[in-house]
């Protein structure tokens, strides 16, 4: 099972209690103001400063660099700063980098326009250290906090879907019979109990097939344990072609004896049923040499149909079982219907 490695675990938590060194991307045409602004950051521990002073550049530089934080300058000759913010909220890699605009005055309806466009902040060049470099750290810190978010949650989810997965397999290995891939006999109770349920409630009928091969002993005896095992999955593939209702359920109930649920199945119709089973496994023409029966493999067949009239099937159990009884004393190789 591949749940969140201790690699991945410690690598989340560890970028959750790690400080990240913030990055801060200039872009600005005018070099004196790059050059005071590298001057205002280079004394401030944990702050590393990268300036661009090509606007066409800007985009690819900020991919390449990651910047915590871009502060974008506004009125450049080639390109108005409004439409790079534009193209860094249009690139899913820098979609969600904070950027602080950079203006040369305060002017309420270009304030109004670069936090419409998606701008973070807006600063009045040039600003104050103390005022920069308070506002860089705020915006880098709730970037990288939202990003570390982000992985965690996607761990999260990871580990979730893959806890998901194993419960539905276990689940699978509960529910189907390993050698001959039938329900198991864990999948036939809960099935028949709420069929029973189903059929008590509306008084329909339910019907009950018990399987068993006949003198699977000397099988075994004769031709060995795993030719026996290859056998138990033919006549277990012959069962479930010969279910022909969606609400038919064969299933393996234990050794070398299957059972079959028939939901909305009364008495005659199983007869008729169950009487069809034994020809079918004798069509298989599996050589049993050691048989008294018939020299290939066989089966017996007991049924028992109801309309429910108490609370579990166990009775309808029992008297499926008592059937196969019958048709085993009868000389095997046949099917017994009882009630
Ligand atoms: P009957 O006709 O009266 O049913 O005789 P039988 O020999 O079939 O019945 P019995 O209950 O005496 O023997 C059942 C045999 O089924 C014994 C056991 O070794 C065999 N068996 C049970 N489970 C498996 C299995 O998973 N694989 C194989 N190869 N044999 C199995
Ligand atoms: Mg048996
Ligand atoms: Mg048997």
């Amino acid at each position: 099972m591949d749940v969140l490695t201790d690699a991945e675990a410690r690598s989340v938590l560890g970028s959750l209690s790690r400080e990240q060194p913030i990055m801060v991307l200039l872009v600005d045409d005018q070099i004196v103001v790059g050059e005071a602004i590298r001057r205002a950051l280079i004394d401030q521990p944990g702050i590393e400063f990268h300036y661009c002073s090509d606007p066409l550049d800007a985009l690819s530089v900020a991919k390449k660099v990651r910047p915590t934080v871009i502060l974008q300058d506004l009125v450049m000759p080639s390109v108005n700063g409004l439409d790079l913010v534009r193209e860094y909220r249009g690139d899913p890699v820098t979609a969600n980098i904070p950027v602080i605009v950079l203006s040369t005055k305060e002017e309420a309806t270009v304030k109004r326009d670069a936090f419409r466009i998606g701008a973070n902040d807006y600063l009045v060049k040039l600003p104050d250290t103390i005022e920069l470099v308070a506002r860089i750290r705020y915006h880098s810190h709730a970037y990288q906090m939202q990003i570390q978010r982000d992985e965690a949650y996607r761990a999260l989810r990871k580990s979730q879907r893959e806890l998901l997965e194993t419960n539905l397999q276990l689940q699978r290995l509960t529910n189907v019979d390993g050698l001959t891939g039938l329900s198991s006999r864990r999948y036939f109770n809960d099935y028949m109990e709420m069929q029973w349920r189903t059929a008590l409630r509306g008084q329909y009928p339910i019907s009950l097939l018990m399987i068993d091969i006949d003198h699977f002993k000397q099988y075994n005896d004769h031709y060995g344990h795993l030719a026996g095992d290859e056998v138990l999955r033919s006549v277990a593939d012959a069962l479930r072609r010969n279910c022909k209702r969606a609400t038919d359920v064969a299933a393996r109930f234990g050794g070398e004896e299957f059972v079959i649920a028939l939901p909305l199945t009364g008495a005659a119709e199983l007869e008729h049923l169950a009487k069809g089973f034994p020809a079918l496994i004798e069509k298989l023409r599996i050589p049993h040499a050691a048989s008294t029966v018939a020299p290939w493999v066989t089966i017996s067949v007991g049924g028992a149909s109801a309309v429910p009239d108490q609370e579990n099937y166990s009775g309808l159990l029992e008297a499926a079982d008592k059937a196969l009884y019958q048709a085993k004393r009868a000389g095997r190789n046949q099917a017994a219907v009882g009630v």
